[in-house]
């Protein structure tokens, strides 16, 4: 396993790196609480940055930014992260 010194610095994307998502996103992800662990694998994870925490450490998806690439929903350990068709 490898150690991360506390002192560096980890990167993340700017919020929205390629702009607000806009209506061509056909996939969202959807977060069920109750298999949530707070583990914040898809918080690290997203692309695009658009996974904030909650005081309670519980992940919140800002859905103006999300690209629905899927990302979040495959490191997703408990399969908390499901994949659902846009209604447009
Ligand atoms: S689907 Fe992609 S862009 Fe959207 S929250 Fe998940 S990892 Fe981030
Ligand atoms: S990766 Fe899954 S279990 Fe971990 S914080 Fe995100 S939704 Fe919760």
């Amino acid at each position: 396993m490898i150690k991360v010194p506390a002192d560096i610095p980890l990167a993340r994307p700017t919020l929205g790196s390629a702009g607000k998502t806009g209506t061509w996103r056909v996939l969202k992800p959807v977060i069920h609480y109750d298999k949530c662990t707070r583990c914040r694998l898809c918080f690290f994870y997203c692309v695009e940055n658009t996974i904030d925490l909650e005081k309670n450490l519980y992940p919140r998806i800002d859905y103006d930014y999300c690209k629905g690439c899927g990302v979040c929903a495959q490191v997703c350990p408990t399969a908390a992260i499901e994949m659902i068709k846009e209604v447009k």
